[in-house]
């Protein structure tokens, strides 16, 4: 459940204009790759035919994406020319999302994972109180744009789900402290199990809580890239990646393993690389199974630091 959108980006390396978008779109095309997936969203009567076909191409169950007259919801953006992990909101225009009331259907209501991608949190804690019984898991995103204007509403939904994905600056903001160590611990406290903060191309810090109260950290690298073109829905691609990955291993979150964990967060920044590669959806819906797994692979090589012969010790010279 997100937002389904047309998007206007400027990047370093051209524009785009009311192009697919939107945080549920992203995702839900990322996690069709390991996962059947349903979205929950509402467009316009300017959405266009070939956008649905696209979404029925990969398999993404749109039963639950409602027409209404109206606009669809819109955003633009423009990214630093010298920093790509920097953009500007320009516009957000809710449009059809501005008196949306999502209906599950019986069988959505029985899905065993549940994705609350960045919309109005009273719509996200709306859906989670539809389901029928607590889903296997819970995850949540959000931004600055309802960090600022919703944080009381987002604060009662992030209490109540497992796995909170949030930008590094976000979570400052959400949590109100500046170090990340303390803005990790501030949103296990309020109820998640574990919270995976996006820090663009410096990667993923995952914070788990332990059962003793105390918590573990794993830190993931992004994937090195040449190029990059537009990181628009990097995180929601992440996202749909770590979610796919989880729900094809079957993982609960009473009984969340680490290892299982640290696989989704490598699968969801493979799915991440693979956005930013190209304007909007194109690098993503274009992806072959060969070059996720080569990804994937790479994450293996690129994270690996083997005990030398003689043990974990260092070469003290005194
Ligand atoms: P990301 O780059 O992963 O943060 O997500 C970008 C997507 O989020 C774009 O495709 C936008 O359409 C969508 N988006 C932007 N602002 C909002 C908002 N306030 N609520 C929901 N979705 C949004």
């Amino acid at each position: 459940m997100g937002s389904v959108a047309y998007d206007s980006v400027r990047t370093q390396a051209g524009s785009r204009t009311d192009a697919l978008g939107g945080s549920a779109t992203y995702f839900s095309l990322a996690s069709s790759y390991f996962s059947p997936v349903g979205v929950v969203a509402v467009v316009g009567d300017d959405f266009r035919e070939d956008d649905l076909e696209l979404l029925r191409t990969h398999k993404v169950d749109i039963s639950g994406l409602e027409r209404k007259p109206g606009k669809t919801f819109r955003w633009a953006g423009v990214y630093d020319t010298a920093d790509v992990n920097t953009r500007e909101t320009l516009d957000t225009q809710l449009n059809v999302f501005a008196d949306f009331s999502p209906a599950l259907t019986a069988e959505q209501s029985k899905a065993d994972y549940l994705f609350l991608a960045n919309i109005h949190p009273a719509l996200q804690l709306d859906v989670l109180e539809q389901m029928d019984s607590r889903p296997k898991l819970v995850a949540l995103d959000s931004m600055n744009f309802w960090i600022e204007g919703n944080k009381a509403d987002l604060k009662k939904v992030v209490e109540q789900v497992d796995v909170l994905i949030i930008d590094e600056n976000e979570v400052r903001e959400f949590s109100d402290e500046r170090n990340l160590v303390s803005a990790a611990r501030a949103v296990l406290r309020m109820g998640p199990t574990a919270v995976v903060i996006k820090r663009g191309e410096h990667g993923v810090l995952m914070y788990l809580s332990e059962p003793d109260g105390s918590e573990s950290v794993f830190a993931c690298p992004a994937l090195p890239l040449d190029h990059v073109i537009d990181p628009t829905g990097a995180g929601d691609s992440f996202a749909g990646g770590f979610m796919g990955y989880l729900s094809a291993s079957g993982a609960t979150a009473s009984t969340l393993p680490a290892a299982t964990l640290r696989r989704a967060v490598a699968l969801g920044s493979v799915m991440g690389s693979i956005t930013v590669q190209g304007f909007n959806m194109e690098a993503l819906t274009g992806a072959s199974k060969a070059d996720i797994q080569g990804r994937f692979d790479k994450f293996h090589a690129l994270t690996q630091l083997n005990e030398a012969p003689g043990g974990n010790g260092l070469p003290w010279s005194n």
